[in-house]
């Protein structure tokens, strides 16, 4: 049980720090190796994904990845950005599956803008897949053509999915949806787009093999207004790589506390990368205050869907509703009468919590 480790830049050493320290102590005999991506690799090699993390990367069975960038990069050259290295590690390893959680917690449901009734218990996880669709279609481009009689500029895209590509996303889905609620929903367009007929077609096919969860359709404008109107009556979502932008942005803001939601991002055999929804948070670097527990939970993922130990995934999930029950906050959950700490201290509450 090989894990690469990514801590990255800014606050991504000080939050990997405290998910390390988590995992350590559930001493499942995990293997964890270090490596440099993003800006503190072109730092010390030039390239944001140098092969020394490749090769770590590949010999692993999981990537756990803090967050990477800041502003001292953002005049290099596109290719050396330290974003580059996040697109590069997500190709290489062929991650088509990204799964995105959105869950509210009880005691942090004044940090969403919607009314607490709405959003108060939301558990709900949005499959989206990543390496297909309208992102990278052939043909695309800007060309200059004749239209009417005149020149005029045209940009086209080409919304393109197989149905292998189809298949073996919702296949994950259907997976995750066995290990939760039971319920999914396959959002498309089929009312106007042929390769989202396609997409209904294959969902509808391969509920055969999980009769255990019920299926349901729902158009991609329906399912807008529905995560904002009544959240609660999803549990997984699974849906195409443009929908699903759109879509898991939209459902993770409903938490409105970002230093909550962890993510994965799994190829055809369980190999994943799993790192929080944030950025690398220059702003509060190096200050100890940054909220540690959307990586904690990202490590919870990874023991869930990569080494398949559910329990010790719920053992972890629940040390961090434990803390926040106790009252322990990062400045960025903090409100009035709870308990402000820093990263450290935070690590130290889930720590004791487990
Ligand atoms: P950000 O997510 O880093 O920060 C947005 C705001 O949320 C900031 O005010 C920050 O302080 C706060 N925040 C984020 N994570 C937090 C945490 N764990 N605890 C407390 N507060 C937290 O987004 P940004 O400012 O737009 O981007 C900063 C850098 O991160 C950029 O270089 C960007 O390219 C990069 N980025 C990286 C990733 C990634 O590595 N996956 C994702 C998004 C942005």
């Amino acid at each position: 049980m090989k894990i690469c480790i990514l801590p990255g830049d800014g606050i991504g050493p000080e939050i990997m720090a405290e998910a390390v320290r988590v995992l350590r102590m559930l001493d499942l005999g995990f293997e964890m190796e270090e490596g440099l991506l993003g800006g503190c690799a072109v730092d010390a090699t030039g390239d944001p994904y140098p092969l020394a993390t490749q090769q770590l990367a590949q010999d692993a069975d999981a990537v756990l990845l803090g967050a990477v960038g800041g502003p001292q990069w953002d005049r290099l050259a596109r290719e050396q950005r330290p974003e580059r290295g996040l697109l590069g590690i997500r190709k290489h390893l062929g991650l088509f599956a990204n799964l995105r959680p959105a869950i509210l917690y009880p005691e942090l449901a004044n940090a969403s803008t919607l009314k607490s009734e709405v959003v108060a218990g939301l558990d709900i996880l949005i499959v989206r897949e990543l390496t297909g669709d309208i992102y990278f279609g052939q043909p695309r481009g800007i060309e200059v053509r004749e239209l009417a009689g005149r020149q005029e500029r045209v940009g086209f895209n080409t919304m393109h999915y197989s149905e292998s590509e189809i298949r073996r996303i919702v296949r994950v889905a259907f997976e995750a949806a066995r290990q939760r609620r039971r319920k999914l929903c396959s959002v498309d367009k089929m009312n106007v787009l042929e390769t989202t007929q396609l997409w209904r077609d294959v969902a509808e096919e391969t509920a055969n093999e999980y009769p255990d969860v019920e299926l349901s359709h729902m158009l991609v404008d329906n399912a807008a207004m529905q995560l904002v109107r009544n959240p609660k009556q999803f549990d997984v979502i699974v849906t195409g790589n443009m929908f699903g932008d759109i879509l898991s942005d939209e459902a993770s803001m409903l938490t409105g506390s970002i230093g909550m939601l962890p993510s994965a991002s799994l190829d055809a055999n369980r190999k994943g990368l799993y790192e929080p929804c944030h950025g690398s948070a220059p702003d509060i670097a190096g200050q100890g205050v940054a909220n540690p527990l959307a990586t904690i939970l990202s490590a919870a993922m990874m023991l869930r869907y990569t080494f398949a130990l559910e329990s010790s995934a719920q053992r972890v999930e629940q040390a961090v509703k434990t803390v926040l029950a106790q009252g322990y906050r990062t400045a960025d959950i903090h409100e009035p009468g709870t308990r402000k700490v820093g990263t450290r201290e935070m690590g130290d509450a889930v720590l004791a919590a487990l």
